[in-house]
């Protein structure tokens, strides 16, 4: 399989390579060439597959050429086993045609797990292969950070380093980060904000000279092979409700548009898929999309669903170039008004063609804690907020009516005890495997903002073993 650039005019590249770039050169995020399609019999014939096989069966084209099958399945089965759910990605029935898919049993109890679980071990099979190495460097606000690091530890070709804002992650989440001690991994507790963070790790990767150096790289949410590992769920519920004989919708609490998108891969794949409904928090600049064909952004404000508090929506760049029938200047052109003005209007046909499979809807804390406790009440589930707002959007759909409608749980409630609490009035506690969270030990560095400092701080840790 080649891979184009959304912008048209970077180089078509493999899968290894689009793996490790990332972001194209053009700015743009990689896409496959054509769409691999599935029959409804070869669909008929994933039902009784384990997860792993599943994900093996469905991303096997995308890696043509790149890995072999008995690769592609020993990496599909180790990325899974560690999951505590035996059936990895479960459903659980909430109204008379309404799923909950629960993508919470990884090791850091978000859905990033059941992609970077993945993408960690497809970085270190690529890299070994090509007899090379890479450092990782990040910041997060939250989940993604710890879903990273779990993914990279004690992998021979990778070194990590995270950073955090000092003080504004919850102790839930920066204790996953911090009482991971194995010897690639580093945690930087910077004094500033998220933002800050952000603009430290593109001054890192600004500096070309450094960036080689030290073979810098990302395993952000706009990487391609994060939205392939998130295709196979699609299936994965599909196949355990009767695809391809019932169509259904999907749910999605949506935030840089990287989970629905997949969703829309699976569609153009086969997977009868009827709606995809997308379910924003307050901050709605794609709901407002939706709404009106207009893409303007808005300051952000803090929510229950942080992970889901972004202004931009990074990956809709791919859903753009394939309602503009693959026309890269054309995306470019846009996205330059975008980053220009802050606005950017989508041509009408482009726009209509969206609204034919997504819908939108937006729900601030308040309609989020009344969904949660009005879940729970009905059927005893307890949902995270960010879980709450797909659950809700799915129940608000028009499409909810007749088809069957799966939301997907993108975190485990325990990840947000506060909200929950409030909501239910019950405290959530941790998963077994994490009870003793608050015991562990913890290991991190704290710096200063300071571009300089942190590019030292990263070049003394690459070269600890050669000291
Ligand atoms: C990252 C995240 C989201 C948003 O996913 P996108 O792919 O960015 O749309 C939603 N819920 C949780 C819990 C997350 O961690």
């Amino acid at each position: 399989m080649k891979y184009v650039s959304t912008r048209g005019k970077a180089p078509v590249l493999d899968f290894d390579d689009v793996l490790l770039a990332g972001l194209a050169r053009d700015g743009g995020l990689y896409l496959p060439e054509s769409w691999p399609s599935f029959s409804a019999a070869e669909i008929r014939s994933m039902r009784g597959l384990s997860y792993g096989e599943l994900a093996a069966r469905v991303m096997r084209p995308f890696v043509e050429g790149c890995l072999s099958d008995a690769e592609l399945a020993k990496l599909c089965t180790e990325s899974y086993a560690g999951f505590t759910h035996p059936a990895v990605a479960p459903l659980r029935q909430i109204g008379h045609n309404q799923w909950v898919m629960e993508l919470f049993h990884g090791p850091t109890l978000a859905f990033k797990d059941y992609a970077l679980q993945l993408v960690g071990h497809l970085f270190d099979h690529v890299l070994r292969k090509k007899n090379q190495r890479v450092t990782i460097v990040g910041a997060t606000s939250g989940d993604t950070g710890s879903a990273a690091i779990e993914a990279c530890r004690d992998r021979a070709a990778i070194d990590i380093v995270i950073l955090h804002p000092h003080g504004r992650v919850s102790d839930v989440q920066r204790r996953q980060m911090t009482t991971v001690l194995s010897d690639n991994v580093r945690n930087v507790a910077v004094d500033g904000t998220f933002d800050d963070c952000q603009d430290l790790v593109k001054a890192l990767f600004n500096d070309g000279a450094f960036r080689d150096e030290v073979n810098l790289s990302a395993v952000n949410s706009i990487n391609w092979a994060r939205v392939m590992a998130q295709i196979v769920y699609y299936f994965a519920a599909g196949v355990a409700l009767g695809a391809p004989d019932v169509p259904m919708s999907f749910a999605v609490p949506t935030g840089n548009f990287g989970n629905v998108f997949a969703g829309y891969a699976a569609k153009l794949m086969g997977l009868p898929i009827d709606k995809l409904i997308v379910g924003s928090n307050t901050n709605d600049i794609l709901t407002r999309f939706f709404e009106g064909g207009v893409m303007k952004t808005d300051g952000v404000v803090p929510t229950l669903s942080p992970s889901m508090d972004i202004q931009v929506s990074s990956n809709f760049e791919r859903l753009m170039y394939l309602a503009l029938d693959r026309d890269g200047a054309a995306v470019d052109a846009l996205m330059g008004e975008f980053r220009a003005h802050g606005a950017m209007v989508m041509p009408q046909g482009a726009w209509t063609a969206m609204r034919q499979v997504f819908e939108a809807y937006r729900f601030d804390d308040e309609a989020t804690l009344a969904t949660m406790r009005a879940l729970k009440r009905s059927t005893g589930e307890t949902l995270d907020p960010h879980s709450a707002i797909g659950v809700g959007a799915g129940l608000k759909s028009h499409s909810s009516k007749n088809t069957t409608v799966v939301a997907l749980a993108t975190a485990h409630p325990a990840k947000f005890p506060d909200a929950v609490e409030k909501a239910t009035g019950i405290r959530p506690s941790l998963p077994p495997h994490m009870a003793d969270l608050f015991e562990r030990p913890e290991r991190k560095d704290r710096m200063g903002n300071d571009a300089e400092a942190l590019k030292s701080y990263v070049r003394a840790f690459t070269n600890r073993k050669s000291v």
